[in-house]
């Protein structure tokens, strides 16, 4: 059994109170590793470091000192990636194949945001007035708190942590209690690296420690991948301090397969919408919007391929699809898909636990798919998280866009047409931060991304990525000489 420590301070600590938690291998379901449960002092003490080590010299450190830095914590993670991706895979089920490429990606966006380090610009202003000078400047806000789900410790982290970085700010990190085992890993590669003591720390624990972090005083800017629901509580805590706060949260986005698709490729683009990752990703196209001329011939190709889905040990290079990554979520996912039995969808594949007997110790759901799905069931509105997809059908575009744009949610979204008018205007019509066209859950360390309506607000990665750790500042120098009237304002 491995047994973590946190990182504060550029140093290994059990937490004021040595109190441990258990973290589960759902193959298995044996507990393979302790973590600490940070105190409130532990968070305290995390901010504390954090904010000395901007205050005494990270936010002066010059652009290309800080990218230097992070170039090492590349090259240390892509050395690593294989390790990593073991753990990773061991505490969230997650198949080897993509952990792997998760950690080869992390690194990829390091180096993206390295190269931004001396890019953080401001601009120069004409006033009214030819003899006032007026510019602005970019700074970081200080202290981040870092707040990630357990889908994608590393990968989610990623999509933070070098944007934090570039921009000058110190960061408090604070990992899913379910898998935060290769969060604690990473901050050896940080010590590696040579960071100096503070600009990176790691809290762990349960909810309690995440709300501690939003609520102390210190923390200048938070950022938050989770559920909607925990992301409400991040934004009263944050409209409590009155702190700015990005918000990554949930989906249920519409991949929208026209008569006129490349249908093999669609219908791959469909299986890794949703059996990708077991459908424990937030960009998950969790509905699938079929048009009436190919419903059938869809969902026949599906329904066979995803019978074919090898599930197994997520270590087995061979395994397509592993676990739920922990006990509370296989709970959630099997109790969505009775209830949409309950409601009348019908299941075309799966539909439940997994039964062989090579799987009986893990957390496994059958590849699942309900078809003829209606706009009123529950199933077309509620993130499952799972692999769990509903197939709807539709006639008419203007009927594809009212029930793609049909739920509270807004995250992604994906669009098969060989026609490029249509292409274009169901780009237009798409209420979601991102449009796939003809490909589906692309990720890239330049293209920015985030969610609209209740799938969250801010954007990360990019050079938008970028702007959302710093905080722009307006200067004007007045060198014109003149006097002016104290009691009224100079316009
Ligand atoms: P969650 O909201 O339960 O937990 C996320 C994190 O918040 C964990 O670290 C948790 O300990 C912490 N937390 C819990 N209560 C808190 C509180 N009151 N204050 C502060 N922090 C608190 O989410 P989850 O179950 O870990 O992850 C699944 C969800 O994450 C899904 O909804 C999924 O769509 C979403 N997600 C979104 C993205 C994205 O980029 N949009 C990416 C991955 C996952």
């Amino acid at each position: 059994m491995k047994s973590y420590e946190m990182f504060i301070d550029g140093a290994w600590t059990p937490g004021s109170d040595r109190q441990r938690f258990e973290t589960l291998n759902p193959y298995t379901q044996q507990p393979w590793a302790t973590i600490p449960q940070a105190s409130k002092e532990d968070v305290r003490a995390a901010i504390a470091a954090a904010r000395t080590a901007f205050d005494n010299g990270w936010r002066r450190m010059p652009g290309l000192k800080r990218a230097a830095l992070m170039v090492r914590l590349a090259e240390i993670l892509e050395r690593e990636a294989k390790p990593m991706a073991v753990i990773e895979s061991t505490d969230n089920g997650k198949v080897i194949r993509e952990t792997s490429a998760q950690m080869i990606y992390a690194a990829r966006v390091f180096r993206y945001f390295a190269g931004l380090t001396d890019k953080l610009r401001g601009s120069t202003i004409p006033l009214d007035h030819p003899d006032i000078f007026d510019f602005t400047v970019r700074e970081p806000y200080g202290v981040v708190a870092l707040i990630t789900a357990w889908n994608s410790p590393i990968a989610l982290l990623a999509n933070k942590l070098p944007a934090a970085l570039a921009a000058g700010n110190c960061a408090v990190i604070k990992p899913s209690e379910h898998a935060s085992a290769s969060t604690l890993e990473f901050c050896k590669f940080v010590e590696e690296a040579g960071f100096p003591p503070g600009v990176i720390n790691v809290v762990t624990g349960d909810a309690a420690v995440g709300s501690a972090l939003t609520e102390l005083d210190g923390v200048d800017k938070i950022s938050f991948t989770g559920s909607p629901g925990v992301g409400r509580r991040v934004a009263a805590a944050a409209a409590q301090r009155l702190v700015p706060v990005t918000l990554e949260l949930g989906g249920k986005s519409p991949n929208i397969i026209f008569d006129d698709a490349d249908l093999p490729k669609a219908i791959v683009g469909a299986l890794a919408g949703i059996f990708a990752a077991t459908g424990q990703t937030c960009i998950a196209g969790s509905r699938l919007l079929v048009q009436s001329p190919v419903y059938e011939t869809v969902i026949e190709k599906l329904v066979e391929r995803a019978n074919k889905i090898v599930m197994g040990n997520p270590l087995d290079p061979a395994t397509e699809m592993g676990t739920a990554a922990n006990r509370p979520q296989f709970e959630r996912i099997l109790a969505a898909i009775e209830s949409a039995k309950s409601q009348g969808a019908k299941v075309a594949a799966g539909g439940g636990g997994a039964t062989e007997p090579a799987l009986k110790d893990g957390l496994f759901i059958k590849p699942t798919i309900f078809r003829d799905v209606h706009q009123d069931m529950s199933v077309a509105h509620h993130e499952i998280f799972g692999p769990v997809l509903s197939i709807i059908p539709f006639e008419s575009e203007d009927e594809a866009i009212a029930i793609a744009n049909g739920t509270r949610l807004g995250l992604a979204s994906g669009v098969w047409t060989q026609n490029i008018s249509r292409a274009m205007r169901m780009i237009r019509a798409m209420d979601a931060g991102v449009v796939w066209v003809n490909t589906y859950r692309m990720v890239s360390a330049q293209a920015p991304f985030g969610g609209r309506k209740e799938s969250g607000y801010g954007k990360e990665r990019g050079d938008e990525g970028l702007l959302e750790f710093s905080v722009l500042k307006n200067v004007m120098v007045d060198f014109s000489g003149e006097d002016r009237d104290p009691f009224a304002a100079k316009t």
